[in-house]
């Protein structure tokens, strides 16, 4: 680990690199990993069209499929599915006969808008631990889904409107997805017992597209349009009773108020576990919904990848090293550049 990112001297790359290098080897395509300037990228080809949307335009990416090994330098690289977001990977590093494993951001939760995450063995597992300490401990998604859209359903019957407020990339798009595996009559009806509205965020716009064109299956969704004249809003119609999923940025501007006074606003994220968070936030409702493993999976993660030696990174790092100490595997956390501010990114 250098002032850089996660360096790999036999190789001669980064992963994750926190400021422009020669060449970068990218988990996935949050702020917080892939960050711009580098020379060269490499990403899992699942998440390059992704990538390259977070990259200024002249940005050299090169996409690898999963499992598909090339080299760099003396090092043997593959990526492996993680889980955490459509596209994002794993990095196994070979070098000598020792395999290392840097897992970026992943969880262990079914998710229908990614490749699931795929248990790789080595010597060596850098885990993230954003949820690291034993309260994360995630419900089922189904139960999670099942909540938000009776609390959607109520909002609607009282002809209130319900912001949801989710990351941008990654959790927007897998909440529209599992909202698209509910049974109909769950969801609220729309205007004239038509399908029921969902409408985006700007923001969530180009992302959610990326998701489309690759086959993902969502909810329908219309975009809320930035035009607020009176004559375009008349012609829009009300939104009570739609779902408006946006970044937590949005929630506390003028943004909000065309969606009228009576506006309902939750915020999806691992961080709802704790009531203090929500309260704090202002949000009406939370929902406990993360693309982080929780403290479970975590520690079975480490596990099963049958690793001698645990490095963690981010979050409660600290924390799961010295737990795994005590129950006798050599990990510590790894020193780096101070963690970003993960919370949007949970
Ligand atoms: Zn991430």
């Amino acid at each position: 680990m250098t002032e850089r990112g996660l360096w790999c001297p036999a190789g001669g790359f980064h992963i994750d690199p926190a400021v422009p290098v020669p060449v970068a080897v990218v988990t996935h395509a949050h702020a917080d990993h892939a960050r711009p300037g580098s020379a060269l990228y490499y990403c899992a080809e699942e998440g390059r069209t992704l990538l390259a949307r977070r990259m200024p335009p002249d940005a050299r990416i090169v996409g690898v499929d999963y499992a598909a090994p090339f080299h760099l330098g003396g090092a043997r690289v593959s990526f492996h599915p993680a889980g955490h977001l459509r596209g994002s990977a794993q990095v196994r590093v070979e070098v000598g006969g020792s395999v290392w494993v840097a897992s970026g951001d992943y969880k262990r939760q079914p998710d229908p808008t990614c490749t699931p995450f795929e248990v790789v063995h080595c010597d060596v597992f850098i885990t993230e631990s954003t949820f690291a300490l034993p309260i994360y401990a995630w419900d089922p998604t189904e139960r999670v889904v099942a909540a938000l859209a009776a609390w959607w359903r109520d909002n609607a019957a009282r002809g209130q409107a319900s912001i949801v407020c989710t990351y941008a990339l990654g959790k927007a798009q897998r909440l529209l997805a599992e909202l698209a595996r509910l049974a109909p009559g769950s969801l609220p009806a729309g205007e004239d017992a038509g399908p029921p509205r969902v409408l985006l965020h700007g923001l969530m716009e180009p992302l959610t597209r990326v998701y489309r064109d690759a086959g993902v299956a969502m909810i329908d969704t219309a975009p809320v349009l930035d035009d607020d004249r009176p004559r375009a809003r008349r012609a829009r119609g009300s939104f009570a009773g739609a779902l408006i999923v946006a970044p937590p940025s949005a929630v506390g501007t003028p943004w909000v108020r065309r969606f009228g006074a009576g506006v309902r606003t939750a915020f999806a994220s691992g961080w709802m576990l704790v009531r203090g968070v929500r309260r704090r936030r202002g949000f009406d409702a939370g929902f406990v919904i993360s693309d982080h493993a929780d403290w479970p999976d975590l520690l079975r993660t480490v596990r099963e990848t049958g690793a001698t030696r645990v490095l963690t990174t981010h979050g409660s790092g600290a924390t799961l090293a010295r737990f795994l100490r005590e129950q006798g595997v050599d990990a510590s956390p790894l020193q780096g550049p101070p963690a970003p501010a993960g919370e949007d990114d949970a």
